[in-house]
């Protein structure tokens, strides 16, 4: 039971008296974006996408190139300021533009009620809802978000227990629940699996998470995210070319039509091939940024009122 002024292990939610007051109705990013920078690449191509990351993450990933955002409240260089959000303006924002709403750069399963409200104000409107998330989510709150999202983007991050807690500081047996959970509730799932060397990159893990992404359907794309020396990480070497191409003909071998490396030196890694005569059909995708629209420290919570 937590008291007054405390603050949860996710430290994007805090009680106040009998309230329990989120961070995560507000967001540190606004910005357009587009559905291939998620990345998506087999769903709505070209649709642009109103990009928003609320605070905080439930996984602390060392190599997170995000990590001013996703480790709020954890980490002192973490000095963004969510602003709040009008649901239903982002929302008329999005149809005027023709484009869908993203949840990104964070972990957006701690923004589920901006999410029910985003998928709310979307439902009439047609407009797509999509998440890029980590997967750690309990089967009640799938139930719960399944409804108004159109796609996940969701990391696997390694194939054992003991890798991805190593990597993450969590389980990985809910990731995988989830992931076939939103399959089965007819989310569009695409999978992002970040290369660390001496974990991820190995190829025995890596064949074990090609033959789990394999088993959602031939047609899954599969995301391998090179690693570049980042946050906690800073002096390990970066994922190299040719474990980079072991990765692709991993997952070509494990039967996936579809495997793209990004973040990576060519454009060829994120072109789309025929499976069938292996013709380039869509390439010249770009990569992912990010612009808090704040760093300065915040003393009030977006939703606890002026
Ligand atoms: S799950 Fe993603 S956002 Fe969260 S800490 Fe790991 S890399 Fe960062």
């Amino acid at each position: 039971m937590s008291r007054d002024g405390d603050t949860g292990a996710c430290k994007v939610r805090r009680r106040e008296g009998d309230r329990i007051l989120t961070a995560t109705r507000g967001t540190t990013v606004e910005h357009w974006s587009s559905v291939e920078r998620k990345p998506f690449y087999h769903f709505r191509p070209g649709l642009p996408l109103l990009t928003l990351a609320p605070p905080g993450c439930s996984f602390r990933c060392d190599h997170c190139v995000n990590h001013r955002v996703s480790q709020y409240g954890r980490d002192p260089d973490s000095r963004v300021a969510p602003r709040d959000t009008d649901p239903e303006a982002l929302v008329r924002n999005a149809v005027e533009r023709g484009g869908g709403i993203a949840l990104s750069y964070s972990e957006p399963s701690l923004a589920a009620e901006l999410t029910l409200e985003l998928g709310a104000h979307a439902r009439t409107s047609g407009v797509p809802v999509v998440w890029k998330s980590n997967g750690f989510l309990t089967p009640e709150a799938v139930e719960r978000v399944a409804p108004v999202l159109a796609a996940v983007n969701n990391d696997l991050k390694a194939a054992g227990e003991e890798e991805h807690r190593r990597l993450t500081g969590a389980p990985l047996a809910p990731v995988l629940e989830t992931i076939l959970s939103l399959k089965d509730a007819g989310v569009w799932v695409e999978i992002s699996t970040p290369l660390i060397p001496g974990t991820s990159a190995e190829d025995e893990q890596l064949a074990r998470i090609a033959e789990f992404v394999a088993g959602l359907g031939p047609d899954t794309p599969w995301h391998l995210l090179r690693f570049t020396p980042t946050y906690r990480m800073h002096r390990q070497r970066p994922t190299s070319p040719e474990r980079l191409g072991r990765a692709m003909r991993i997952g070509r071998g494990a039967g996936l039509r579809y495997v793209y490396v990004e973040r990576a030196l060519s454009p060829e890694g994120r072109a789309t091939r025929c499976p069938g005569c292996t013709s380039t059909r869509a390439g010249g995708r770009g990569g992912q940024e990010l612009r808090p629209v704040s760093r300065a420290w915040g003393s009030r919570w977006p939703g606890s009122g002026p």
